[in-house]
């Protein structure tokens, strides 16, 4: 990877200034940025109110009703492709500024840079190729269905994986025409900054795309319910999406809501153990565990569960933890609020086993947790059941397809799961019985494929966003019948 000319880490614009209305304005008030990897602070970011956002929702109205709604698909298709470009010449720094932010190793924030440029390659190419419908109804009536923009949508992004969040959900919903605010998570802001950058070289025209940093009981909230708004996009935690819904609900506003889950892979004893070793560990300690779609539940027939247990644990034991521009296997997690989370579930892990851990290799006050491989656990515990967005896995041992598929479907959840199996008609009926908004046969993508479409059932949240499916999320359907003799 390019060292970037600013190999601090630092950003190279100011990241006290919010976009509003095509303007960089500057805040009352800012927040510190923290570096995961050392517990520095070493930048500040806006602190916007809800003044901030009401003006940022009024400059994305006039956007949208001054041009933007109108301007042809092949347009906004143009500008995307354009910023795809530009978020392409710049992931190296991208990669340092997300590294320096989160805490993620910089190979990791490298391919979620590179994600990002290519959501915006994807919808820059599928903005005008998103057609309506013709339908066949009375004698003597021409009937046809637009799909139009909603006008203003709202974005509440976390901070786990800030630039594919943005890419995947902004990047859909500026292809359909709407105009957008964002409001990143605090601990996550300076990337939707640079995008914001990015776009406006790009030729995004003022007001398309306006960032509001600030607290998520504030900012969030105040967007969240907002009057003027016409959609909302959330990811993050069931309740705080919970609360999303209810406040845009005031307004009858459709939301599009994106809340974690507890993903399992199940593996077969006719499993290709060798293709699926790498993504069982792989797909649960990415991100040091904090994916919405980890597979934190690693299900296997009781005929391999010693040699999947024992391979896995090998893996454990070559992990190493520590500071994101070290570039190791983990890196630390993002705040000192979510170690304290993580340790309490551990704490209250009661007679699950460590099987192996991995290994903290740094010095630095940093949020570090060593990843934890558990055996001895229940399908009803609460490190079986609940989103514990940290470097945690567990084994559990299933005799049968029907217990698997129990077991698999026994959580609150419903985003992403894994069947590795040879055998053809089980790999068929494990997908269409397992409750996933996903499911990769031999294989897992923690959510991975700009082209796939991407979301939950439960309390994983519903709407999907990527792919073609999402942009029909950022639009509305319109039928017009015409009577004409
Ligand atoms: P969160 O859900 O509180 O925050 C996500 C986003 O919502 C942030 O931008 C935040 O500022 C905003 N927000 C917070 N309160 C709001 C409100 N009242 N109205 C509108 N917006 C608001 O998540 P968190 O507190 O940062 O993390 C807590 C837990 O959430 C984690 O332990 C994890 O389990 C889960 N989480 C899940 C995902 C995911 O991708 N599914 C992402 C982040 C966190």
């Amino acid at each position: 990877m390019t060292k970037p000319a600013n190999d601090s880490g630092a950003p190279w614009f100011d990241p006290t200034t919010m976009l509003i209305g095509g303007t960089w304005r500057a805040a009352r008030a800012t927040l510190p940025v923290v570096d995961p990897s050392t517990g520095d602070a070493f930048a500040a970011i806006a602190n916007g109110t809800a003044a901030d956002v009401d003006a940022a929702v009024a400059a994305a109205r006039a956007a949208f009703d001054g041009g933007w709604g109108r301007t042809p698909a092949v347009e906004r298709g143009r500008i995307l492709t354009r910023l795809g470009r530009l978020v392409a010449e710049r992931v190296d720094d991208l990669a340092w500024l997300e590294a320096r932010d989160v805490g993620k190793p910089l190979t990791q924030a490298r391919a979620d840079a590179v994600a990002l440029a290519r959501y915006c390659e994807f919808y820059g190419g599928a903005a005008d190729k998103v057609l309506g419908q013709t339908i066949p109804y009375l004698d003597g009536y021409t009937v046809y269905a637009l799909r139009q923009p909603h006008g203003v949508t709202g974005h509440i992004v976390p901070w786990n994986y800030p630039m594919q969040i943005i890419g995947r959900s902004v990047g859909a919903a500026l292809a359909m025409g709407n105009a957008c605010v964002l409001k990143p998570a605090e601990d996550a802001c300076l990337t939707a900054l640079a995008f914001a950058h990015l776009a406006a070289e790009a030729g995004l025209p003022d007001g398309v795309l306006n960032v509001v940093p600030g607290r998520g009981a504030v900012a969030g909230a105040a967007l969240a319910g907002h009057p003027d708004i016409d959609h909302v996009s959330f990811t993050g935690s069931v309740v705080t999406g919970t609360a999303v819904q209810a406040a845009a609900a005031r307004n009858v506003v459709p939301v599009t809501l994106e809340l974690g889950g507890k993903s399992p892979q199940i593996v077969f004893d006719d499993a290709d153990l060798d293709l699926a070793l790498p993504f069982l560990v792989g797909a649960g300690i990415q991100n040091a565990g904090q994916t919405c779609s980890a597979a934190s539940r690693i299900l296997v027939q009781r005929g391999v569960f010693d040699a999947v247990r024992d391979a896995m644990a090998d893996r454990y034991r070559g992990l190493r933890v520590g500071p994101a521009l070290d570039d190791l296997d983990v890196g630390p997690l993002v705040s000192g609020k979510q170690k304290s989370i993580v340790e309490g579930f551990l704490g209250r892990a009661g007679a699950a086993r460590v099987v192996a851990r991995g290994a903290i290799v740094t010095d630095a006050a940093g949020h570090y947790v060593a990843p934890v491989l558990l055996a001895d656990v229940s399908p009803g515990d609460e490190v079986a059941q609940a989103e514990i967005f940290g470097p945690v896995q567990v084994l559990l041992p299933f005799d049968d397809e029907a217990e698997a598929v129990r077991i698999a479907n026994g959580t609150g959840y419903g985003l992403v799961a894994g069947v590795w199996t040879r055998d053809g008609g089980r790999q068929m009926r494990t997908a269409r019985d397992l409750r996933a908004g996903q499911v990769f046969i031999n294989d897992y993508g923690a959510g991975g494929g700009v082209e796939l479409p991407f979301g939950g059932v439960g309390k994983s949240g519903h709407g999907r966003e990527k792919g073609f499916e999402a942009l029909y999320g950022f639009g509305t359907l319109k039928t017009v019948a015409a009577r004409h003799g």
